[in-house]
């Protein structure tokens, strides 16, 4: 692998625009920059993993921080002295280069501390010493600690095996690579994928987006579309019936055609060709100069490509790995696992866009569009559950929603429970165990509003989970592993995910659960969900204080 420079492309010594994707890469200690020896205080048995010095200056050179996060339990239990834990970092510095910050928790697991990895204080605390947040971080590690660690934070998690890493936190983890070369390769690789390789020479004046399907889909092409925005005098957004209310959220649209397209949504309605006809004249009347069609993996974008070419439309970019012929003129690709709000920037940056330099690369909605919060709801600080989905397998089961809410309330905390007005019944059953029923009361926009004022929302993989996202409220991802979880989970706020990873539905994008039970997510127990909470710092109710272990204060820092 080359050494790696930002400044690839035509850039030719100017700063490329726009946020870079992260800002610092936080590296666990053990088994990931240096091999595992237990309790080690002896200086003299640090040994780097392989390639990490190479691979720790290609991110320096990137303009990268780096910070290294580790739980080192040895202190607590007296296996080696804090002086010999400088020693231990002293001869890593001298092997692995300088780091920019070093945090240790000196806990063990019965200490109870916000520090201790899963928890995520480290991260916080690593985070807020560079002068970043911890959305803006990258978290390398080799076990399912590092990875819950990372998510709890909102920040980015990379896991790389050792023989010790267990199968099942491989299955969990939201991106995996062989190595920490490798892990770099892919962080420095996302990066370069949201930024364009040449700046543009024109401004175009109106531009079509194209984001069909649902809106979970649409929300989180968001930060594409205000990339698009941000190099463009005018974005029309053709989305389907099924993403217009999210569309209607997101920044950066000027005017939005509302059109369900037979060879993307799902129940089809038949092609009938006057409904073609006219679509191809309404894309016409938008004069647009050019258009960039988001689609979703193995969506094809082809069909549209040739409406728009008779359209009229000259200029036309999609991901695609069929050949498209002459129906596009920037043909992208995008490795699988990308996370899907990471795939819309680099489609509009294969286009020739990127945020403007304020505009952070994370969902966001309109918050002068969101409508008052139904009185029900009460004050904030409740946690909403979100039983149902338009698609089975990303639902939480009702028996085990029911269970939530009974010991989420029985713990002290206020729950609200949503669904659309078809799920009425579901909503009705579920909040009988002990939480306000909100069923049927809340569009889009109001659902967005009610969860914009709780502490966390618990929901499975759907379109609510990005509402969430976008309104930085920490997420409990009862998460099928249907889809990738890197690609589809929350996107860069807290989050813990709870479910069987490695069920035999993973990877087979089932709208209906192949496995009698839907084991995936109702073996869950629902104690866990109050652990997430705890653990992303949801407090019960609004005037009772945040739970937290007695050794908070040190919060992790200071001990080097
Ligand atoms: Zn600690």
């Amino acid at each position: 692998m080359m050494s790696t420079s930002l400044a690839r492309g035509n850039w030719s010594g100017m700063t490329p625009p726009g946020p870079a994707l992260y800002d610092a890469v936080l590296l666990d200690r053990d088994g990931t920059l240096i091999e595992d020896v237990p309790y080690n205080g002896d200086p003299d048995k640090v040994r780097p993993m392989p390639g990490a010095r190479e691979a720790l200056d290609r991110l320096r050179a990137a303009g990268l921080r780096l910070a290294v996060v580790t739980n080192q339990s040895g202190l607590a239990r007296g296996c080696f002295t804090e002086r010999q834990m400088r020693a231990v970092h002293a001869r890593v510095e001298e092997l692995l280069g300088p780091f920019d910050d070093w945090q240790i928790c000196p806990h063990d697991d019965t200490d109870g501390c916000r520090c201790r990895k899963p928890a995520p204080g480290l991260v916080h605390a690593a985070a807020r010493t560079l002068g970043t947040t911890p959305a803006r971080c990258v978290l390398i590690g080799d076990i399912g600690r590092d990875m819950a660690a990372a998510l709890a934070a909102g920040a980015t998690g990379v896991l790389v095996p050792t023989p010790v890493t267990r199968p099942e936190e491989i299955d969990e983890a939201p991106a995996v690579a062989r190595d920490l070369p490798a892990a770099v390769d892919e962080i420095l690789r996302r990066m370069r994928a949201v930024r364009p390789a040449a700046p543009r020479a024109d401004r175009p004046g109106t531009v079509l987006v194209v984001r069909s399907d649902s809106a979970g889909d649409v929300l989180v092409t968001g930060p594409g579309i205000r990339a698009v925005a941000a190099g463009a005098d005018r974005v029309v957004l053709l989305c389907g019936p099924r993403g217009r209310a999210a569309a209607e959220l997101l920044p950066g649209i000027d005017d939005i055609i509302e059109w369900p397209l037979p060879w993307i949504d799902g129940n089809p309605p038949p092609v009938d060709p006057d409904d073609i006809h006219r679509l191809t004249h309404r894309l016409h009347r938008t004069h647009a100069d050019e258009a960039v069609i988001f689609t979703s993996y193995h969506q094809s974008p082809l069909p549209l490509a040739l409406l728009l070419r008779l359209a009229g439309i000259t200029r036309i970019a999609a991901i695609s790995d069929d050949y498209p012929g002459s129906l596009l003129d920037i043909r992208h690709h995008v490795p699988p696992g990308t996370p899907e709000p990471e795939r819309a920037l680099s489609l509009a940056a294969a286009a020739g866009y990127t945020l403007t330099p304020d505009d952070q690369p994370r969902l966001r909605l309109r918050d002068d569009r969101l409508p008052p919060v139904p009185a029900a709801a009460g004050e904030p600080g409740y946690v909403v559950l979100h039983p149902g989905s338009s698609v089975e397998t990303r639902a939480c089961p009702p028996e085990l929603a029911t269970r939530i809410v009974r010991v989420l309330s029985a713990a002290g905390y206020r729950v609200v429970v949503t669904g659309g007005p078809d799920e009425r019944e579901l909503t009705d059953r579920v909040a009988a165990a002990g939480g306000v029923d909100l069923g049927g009361r809340t569009g889009l926009g109001e659902l967005a509003a009610v969860i914009a004022r709780a502490g966390a929302l618990v929901v499975g993989n759907t379109g609510p989970a990005h509402l969430a996202a976008a309104l930085g409220v920490p997420v409990v991802s009862l998460f099928a592993p249907t889809v990738p979880f890197g690609q589809w989970g929350p996107y860069r706020v807290p989050t813990v995910r709870l479910g069987d990873a490695g069920a035999p539905c993973r990877d087979t994008r089932a709208v209906r659960c192949p496995v009698p039970g839907h084991p995936c997510l109702s073996a869950v127990e629902p104690g866990r969900v109050l652990e997430a909470l705890r653990l992303l710092g949801v407090p019960a109710g609004v005037a009772e204080p945040v739970l937290v272990g007695p050794a908070a204060a040190h919060g992790g820092g200071g001990v080097r």
